[in-house]
């Protein structure tokens, strides 16, 4: 199998698996239990949370275990129009973000806050400037991704924050770095941010498992109220073999991130150059993350692309893998082409990814184009 769908999610690594595996069959305890088994289970959350925390530049008691992103997403919108709703009622978001974030906030929406959606540029880039001229004295929350899942645009996060404290001084400041963590440099502390989200799945770790940073200080409300666990603001047992499996899958890419973001984007580098010969093929976004190449290939669907390419054993997906049968609202708000929207397709690296999957795909495209077109 050529896997090049590492955005939708990624093969658990030796690490994360070991990990899971000896806390289902030997560390199994309920962290909440008083006894000694029950202990040994509190202390390897601890452990895990300070790897988890250290790999986003942030301090242990400022990481929270979540089911994932959408929940940390879900979480901190929620969250913020709960606590702040009575300081002011405008929310500002990016059309580009993940439904994981559109959705609660159009949610928001159709209960009484009213919503600036920023337009990305024809990259997917979203503005410093339109952030400025969105932001009102009522905003109270600002949702902007870090890096796009289809378009690979990275945001200027760090300037954004602090534009948004500046002129804003009750809105809360948050990030869904999902597509950003161990793809580029992510320090949430260092940020300014007040609150990011990042999941197990998309590096290496299993999946249904996440986390939310909420800076150090800032008091949100749970969303899921229940047995008091991680500090009381999110009840329920916790998923500790995932959570041990997001922590040593992060100890092991500690190590080697800056060497794999330099081998993803030498890849990058080369996939671009070899599609780019393609006649009929189009790149498509700012593809400044160096995991993300989406292209499209016009007059074809995108579904015909994944299938054949599927009967070479090349895996891709059509942009977001989670919105399967729309039409991508990401490189719509890019203002693309219908007819290359429909025959956009997204190659993800990641860690594992080797040039000889980039120079399968490379050569497999001008036969799929042959043989569909
Ligand atoms: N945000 C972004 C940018 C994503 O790419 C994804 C996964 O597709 C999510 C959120 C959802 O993450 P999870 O699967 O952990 O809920």
């Amino acid at each position: 199998m050529i896997y090049l769908d590492n955005a939708a999610t990624t093969r658990p690594c030796g690490a994360a698996i070991a990990a899971i595996t000896s806390t289902l069959t030997q560390d199994w305890g309920n962290p909440s239990s008083v006894h000694h088994f029950g202990v040994e289970a509190a202390r390897l959350l601890a452990r895990s949370r300070e790897s988890v925390a250290q790999s986003i530049g942030a301090q242990p008691q400022t990481v929270y275990f979540t089911s994932g992103a959408t929940e940390s997403n879900n979480w901190v919108i929620y969250a913020a129009a709960e606590r702040l709703g009575k300081r002011g009622k405008h929310i500002i978001t990016t059309a580009v973000e993940h439904h994981a974030v559109l959705h609660p906030i159009k949610k928001l929406e159709s209960a009484g806050f009213s919503v600036s959606y920023l337009q990305p540029d024809g990259l997917g880039r979203v503005s410093l400037a339109d952030l400025e001229a969105a932001l009102r004295p009522d905003t109270i929350l600002v949702s902007i991704m870090a890096v796009n899942n289809e378009s690979g645009a990275v945001m200027p996060i760090e300037a954004m924050a602090k534009l948004t404290h500046r002129t804003s001084p009750f809105a809360l400041f948050h990030t869904d770095a999902v597509q950003a963590l161990f793809k580029q440099p992510l320090r949430a502390k260092a940020l300014g941010v007040d609150a990011l989200s990042i999941s197990g799945h998309k590096v290496h770790a299993g999946k249904g498992v996440g986390a939310l940073y909420l800076r150090d200080g800032l008091h949100l409300p749970a969303l899921l109220r229940g047995g008091g666990q991680e500090s009381n603001l999110r009840g329920g047992t916790e998923n500790l073999p995932m959570i041990a499996g997001f922590a040593a899958a992060c100890e092991a890419q500690k190590k080697t991130h800056k060497d794999d973001i330099a081998a993803m984007r030498a890849l990058q580098a080369s996939c671009r150059a070899q599609l780019e010969q393609i006649p009929g093929l189009t790149l498509l976004g700012a593809q400044d993350a160096p995991h993300i190449v989406t292209f499209a290939l016009e007059g074809l669907r995108t579904q015909g692309i994944i299938n054949a390419l599927q009967e070479r054993g090349i895996y891709v997906s059509a942009g977001s893998a989670c919105s399967r049968g729309h039409r991508s609202h990401v490189l719509t708000a890019m203002q693309i082409p219908p007819a290359q929207i429909d025959g956009a397709v997204r190659a993800s690296f990641s860690r594992e990814t080797t040039q000889a999957d980039i120079d399968a795909l490379a050569q497999a495209l001008p036969e799929v184009i042959e043989n569909l077109g």
